[in-house]
């Protein structure tokens, strides 16, 4: 597949939901991916990239950046307290903010620097143990929260369990949202993104889809 088509398909899947063709940013993942195939989407003009890691984004997007202007980059991947301040210094939103220890650890680097990445909360909708993210029934308190450390909380993420039904996932995160006043929506990925807009995605993170497999 390629960026180009996934932008077709992006676009008729917000046609399809009634909803305005640029109300749906396109995240491209390209953790674990070579250079010269980062190169190529560049050069295509995709600007909004994903990393999951801290470490592998600081080896790659500061040259990248020399390269390119206006690079937008998230993370998608869990963060621990102590590469926040290098976080703060490579992305401009994080997706994976989930707990009391962080959100006071970026409350308190933003009064520190005078900025702060924009934030979603990702929710362990399917309640996987091994998975990263606050619990539903926890999310509420959670948002609070982090409202309370004055944080620019974007909205909410979440990556649903590989074998059940994501769509039941999305409208749970969805419901979570709007019952809290949060417009942004995290979710969807190759193999599902479409239901994702659907159900409200203002955020898609694909990966494979746009670059090919990885390693
Ligand atoms: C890797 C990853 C993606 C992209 O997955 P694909 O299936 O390659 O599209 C999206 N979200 C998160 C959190 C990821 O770690």
């Amino acid at each position: 597949m390629s960026l180009t088509e996934i932008n077709s398909r992006l676009a008729q899947a917000c046609a399809d939901a009634g909803r305005a063709p640029g109300s749906v940013t396109l995240i491209a993942v390209s953790k674990m991916q070579p250079d010269a195939r980062v190169v190529s989407v560049l050069n295509q003009g995709q600007r909004i990239f994903g990393e999951n890691r801290v470490q592998e984004a600081a080896g790659k997007w500061p040259g990248f950046r020399e390269q390119y202007d206006g690079i937008e980059l998230h993370l998608i991947g869990p963060l621990q307290t102590n590469k926040a301040r290098q976080a703060f210094g490579l992305f401009q939103s994080i997706h994976t903010l989930d707990r009391p220890k962080l959100a006071k650890t970026i409350a308190r680097l933003a009064q520190e620097t005078g900025h702060c990445p924009r934030l979603f909360i990702q929710v362990n909708t399917g309640q996987e143990p091994q998975k990263a993210g606050v619990m539903p029934e926890q999310a509420d308190a959670f948002i609070t929260e982090c409202r309370v450390l004055d944080l620019p909380i974007e909205g909410l993420m979440c990556i649903p369990p590989t074998e059940e039904e994501p769509s039941l996932h999305f409208a749970l995160l969805g419901k979570i949202a709007a019952r809290n006043g949060l417009s942004g929506l995290s979710m969807g990925m190759s193999g599902d993104f479409e239901s994702a807009v659907a159900l409200g995605a203002t955020h898609i993170r694909v990966g494979s889809a746009i670059f090919g497999a990885r390693d």
